[in-house]
């Protein structure tokens, strides 16, 4: 079955979906975005990410409706009858002839495909953890708006790739404080502590990292919101990954340098056990 997108309430073949050049999201990335994974036919999280999805819209003055948005997501997935994938939404500011000054009260472009899961990507990795590069984080400085300026996290994974490895963290290059990675959010176990940085203009807060702090909680592990550097994080015990695709993921070397004993360690282990629990448990 040809996948159904769904512009501005429309539904068509999104192999024939026409979007105007003068789509501010064409020339300046003027649109954000959400990904929402879909698990046994359900959207997992999903009040979460339209939360998150009005929240970059008003951070970038993007007026729209989300009760429309999240009526026409839960049409597009079931006209595709998704029951294991995900379904992605984009909401540019809309058409305008090319110009920097940002106009007022355009009409939103909305569009909405999902599809269904072939293959899990991280499935060869999920026992045995991935291996990520580092490189400079070269992103602008919101990066707590989801925004569809991803050229940098591309680069990033790109390197990443070449490098033989799944996954890119990134720095920032004053003071090698560790941010994320190029789509997941990073954490580190030393002393059996949980460590993430925390929230700021500096990260995306993901959905996935959100639950993985209340799942701590929830398990009696120690978990701080405090940044750590790239020499901290080469040094930890465990390095784990979250993101709405990765879930959570055991990372086991970092720029060639193996991580605890190269194996993906226990407390990984215990939060990616919870997690899984607690989707199956929204089915
Ligand atoms: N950080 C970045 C830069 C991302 O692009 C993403 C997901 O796309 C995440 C973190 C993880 O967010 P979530 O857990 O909401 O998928």
């Amino acid at each position: 079955m040809k996948t159904l997108a769904t512009f501005n309430g429309q539904i068509q073949p999104l192999e024939h979906l026409k979007i105007s050049a003068n789509d501010r999201a064409f020339y300046f990335a003027d649109a954000v975005y959400e990904v929402v994974r879909i698990y046994s036919g359900k959207l997992f999280l999903f009040a979460e990410h339209l939360s998150r999805l009005g929240r970059s819209l008003a951070s970038l003055g993007i007026k729209c409706d989300l009760s429309l948005v999240e009526k026409d997501i839960m049409e597009n997935v079931n006209a595709n009858k998704i029951f294991d994938g995900y379904v992605y939404v984009q909401v540019s500011r809309g058409e305008a002839p090319r110009a920097h000054q940002i106009p007022k009260n355009l009409k939103p472009n909305v569009t909405i495909y999902s599809v269904e899961f072939v293959s899990d990507p991280f499935a060869p990795f999920r026992a045995s953890g991935i291996k990520a590069s580092l490189h400079p984080d070269w992103r602008w400085k919101r990066r707590d708006i989801k925004s569809t300026n991803l050229l940098a996290n591309c680069i990033a994974r790109d390197r990443a790739e070449s490098e033989n490895c799944q996954e890119a963290i990134l720095y920032e290059e004053d003071d090698f404080a560790i941010t994320e990675c190029s789509s997941n959010n990073v954490f580190i176990v030393s002393s059996n502590t949980l460590r993430t940085p925390p929230v700021s203009n500096r990260i995306l807060n993901g959905i996935t990292r959100q639950c993985v702090l209340a799942i701590a909680k929830s398990l009696n592990i120690e978990a701080v919101e405090e940044n750590f550097t790239v020499s901290e994080l080469k040094f930890a015990d465990e390095v784990l990954i979250t993101g709405s695709f990765a879930e959570v993921l055991g990372v086991v070397s970092v720029a060639g340098c193996t991580i605890g004993d190269g194996s993906v360690g226990p407390v990984t282990r215990m939060i990616s056990e919870s997690f899984q629990d607690l989707k199956k448990a929204s089915h």
